[in-house]
């Protein structure tokens, strides 16, 4: 299974727009940060988790060219706001399975109404399957196991998802023991961290590490990153021997 990181920044990206900080001003390309989201895939599926405004260019990046499903870990317009974008697959493909939180995919339907209804579409209009996740029930796609982790982003419940030896969790703040339990014995961990400062809706550097221990999984990649956390080879050279932070257009093998 491959897992390609499609965008590894927080809410606005890095650079930031008219931001002069030396981060921004980086000429290291694992400081140029899209929008978070990662493909995963095998011979078999093609799942994308998250669909953020820089979907169109990660696609082209990444040379994702089939979408079986698309997974939301919540509504922020990070995470949600390049969904037109997925008309390339609609075409090729019909209709994309959703899936979400209900309350989530209930916010998508209003924000994008043209591509949820089913009445008087627009000829060009995507067109999507909704899916309803319940954090107690796994789901498959394709044969591929898929187990929802259950988190809070500050007030706002959100979904990490399990695939496999893989879980990829962000915008995470706090997570139940029970949920943790979920994720235990994987090979590879991605998790947000926005900084090194605490944050009141995001992991930063410590909670971040307190949760790998608890956790121990082989290996950790960071996500998620804002352009406070510092240069990416800055904060790397601080990590513990098996913590990465990642960087866009990083591809793992699991
Ligand atoms: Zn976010
Ligand atoms: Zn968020």
């Amino acid at each position: 299974m491959n897992v390609y990181f499609l965008g590894t920044g927080t809410s606005q990206g890095i650079p930031v727009i008219g931001c002069t900080d030396a981060v921004c001003n980086s000429l290291d390309s694992r400081d140029k940060r899209l929008r978070v989201a990662v493909w995963v895939y095998n011979e078999n599926f093609s799942i994308v988790i998250d669909c953020g405004p820089d979907f169109r260019m990660q696609m082209l990046a990444s040379g994702c060219n089939r979408m079986d499903a698309l997974l939301f870990t919540h509504e922020h317009a990070d995470h949600t706001a390049g969904l037109d974008d997925i008309r390339p697959f609609y075409f090729k493909q019909g209709d994309i399975p959703v899936y979400g939180h209900p309350r989530v995919l209930e916010n998508l339907a209003r924000r994008f109404d043209y591509i949820f209804t089913t009445e008087n579409k627009y000829p060009g209009a995507p067109s999507v399957l909704p899916i309803a996740v319940d954090k107690n029930e796994p789901f498959s796609i394709l044969n591929q196991a898929v187990i929802p982790i259950n988190a809070c982003h500050g007030g706002l419940q959100v979904f990490g998802y399990r695939i496999g030896d893989f879980a990829y969790l962000t915008d995470v703040k706090t997570i139940e023991e029970a949920e943790i339990e979920k994720i235990k014995g994987v090979k590879v961990l991605v998790i947000n961290v926005l900084r090194k400062e605490p944050h009141p809706t995001h992991f930063n550097l410590e909670e971040a590490l307190a949760f790998i221990e608890k956790v121990q999984p082989e290996k950790t990649y960071f996500t998620h990153v804002s352009h406070n956390f510092g240069f990416h080879e800055t904060i790397e050279s601080e990590l513990p021997p098996n913590v990465f932070v990642a960087y866009d257009n990083l591809e793992i093998t699991i």
